[in-house]
């Protein structure tokens, strides 16, 4: 008696008892092999594993450092740019106009541009909200 761990094409795992590895076969080349929960005759046997449930088994590889940067800094550059969406470019007026709207003197908006730290600073000491990002000369590129 052979026991073989079988996967549909759903990936439902399950086991299938045959008397020995030729069974197992040609019951899977004559489509007699089904899985139990969803019928699906689309059945492949799994890699024999003993070691299942190991833990050095269970343990995922890591991903390469190379793979993950481009996600993260796409990520990145996608919060960024929505953050564009959604704010008015002022430019060197971007501590005056904040302080407008804070002072309820312009409408309320979002707005972006340039400040010096200094002047952030002292905004934040008024309790106005500002989110200081590094200037980054890729966004030059991307953004157009
Ligand atoms: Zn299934």
């Amino acid at each position: 008696m052979k026991v073989y761990n079988l996967s549909c094409s759903f990936k439902h795992s399950f086991e299938g008892w045959f008397a020995s590895e030729a069974d197992c076969l040609s019951q899977q080349a004559n489509g007699l092999l089904s899985c139990p929960m969803c019928d699906s005759k689309e059945v492949t046997r799994l890699p024999s594993a003993p070691h299942i449930g190991d833990r050095a088994s269970d343990r995922q590889p890591l991903q390469p450092q190379a793979q993950l940067e481009p996600q993260v800094e796409a990520a990145f550059l996608k919060g960024i740019r929505e953050l564009m969406n959604r704010t008015e470019d002022v430019g060197a007026a971007f501590a005056e106009e904040a302080r407008r709207i804070h002072y309820h003197e312009a409408p309320e908006r979002n707005i972006r541009g340039q400040t010096t730290h200094d002047e952030a600073e002292s905004l934040r000491e008024e309790g106005i909200e500002v989110l200081a990002l590094p200037a980054l000369p890729i966004l030059k590129n991307s953004l157009q």
